[in-house]
């Protein structure tokens, strides 16, 4: 099962987690108008301000991080000046299952034209990580999107039409066409648009460099820029895009690294 610890460094030695993991790292700093940022395999990693004394951060350890250990280094600015602190994270292998896919050859084998569409399309879904406010915006524990039967598993090392491909960054869940699509939790519509591959798809900003992905829907139903509630329905499951029968792809990115969505559910959130 993905999970994501409370870890707070220096007390109990290494920070650990295996790949497609999250890891909620809390830091002991004593001024609250700090500035905290750290970085993990390049990858920026905002802290927030938690309680008294502490910040916390999530790390997120993509699908394919090199395993061993890791730096975290986290920089602290505050007016009595600036203090780095460097953390080790142990990155574990995961055991990625193989998935075999046939699908129409159109759909794998590309012509020029949808070609150019797919990476002007890669390009403005890439587009969608790059903002994000610095603080969190989500309220409380993080929610699945939909009850289904999970039929694709994150991280899944595919081979489509017998020609390997691109490891699987979500889940797939299967549910009946027309089923409501719930925010993950709160925050803002970071994109709302119609893409080859993913289909109708939404992505919502939760703030602190956490993102969700839904795709493959029948309908949308909000718009770019649009505030958003937890378990808001934001659209309707669907199969546009490549897919072979109705069903939710749920994505998750981490400050840049792909996690396994079910991830999120299992932070230490209160509310
Ligand atoms: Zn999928």
């Amino acid at each position: 099962m993905p999970s994501a610890e409370r870890h707070r460094p220096g007390a109990d030695g290494q920070l650990s987690g295996k790949q497609g993991q999250i890891l909620w790292v809390e830091v002991p700093i004593s001024d609250p108008q700090a500035n905290v940022s750290g970085t993990f395999l390049k990858r920026k990693i905002p802290f927030f301000h938690l309680n008294d004394g502490t910040f916390a951060g999530l790390v997120g350890l993509d699908m394919e991080d090199p395993e061993g250990s890791q730096e975290l280094s986290v920089h602290i600015s505050t007016q009595a000046g600036t203090e780095h602190r460097s953390y080790a994270i142990l990155v574990i292998k995961e055991n990625y299952t193989v998935q075999k896919l046939t699908l129409p050859k159109e759909k794998v084998d590309l012509d020029a034209k949808t070609l150019k569409r797919v990476k002007a399309e890669q390009k403005e879904m890439a587009g969608a990580f790059h903002h994000t406010n610095t603080d969190p915006l989500w309220n409380g524990p993080f929610l699945e999107p939909v009850n289904g039967k999970i039929t694709g598993v994150f991280g899944s090392r595919r081979i489509i039409n017998g020609q390997p491909r691109r490891p699987h960054s979500g889940e797939d869940i299967a549910a009946p066409k027309g089923t409501p699509v719930l925010a993950i939790n709160s925050g803002t519509v970071s994109l709302a648009v119609d893409h080859f591959f993913s289909g109708k798809g939404v992505v919502l900003d939760h703030g602190l460099g956490v993102f969700s992905m839904y795709f493959h829907l029948s309908e949308i139903n909000v718009r770019n820029g649009q505030p958003v509630q937890k378990g808001e329905a934001i659209g309707k499951v669907g199969a546009s895009g490549r897919a072979t029968g109705p069903h939710l792809h749920w994505g998750v990115r981490v400050n840049g690294s792909r996690v396994n969505p079910f991830a999120l559910t299992t932070l230490p959130l209160k509310g």
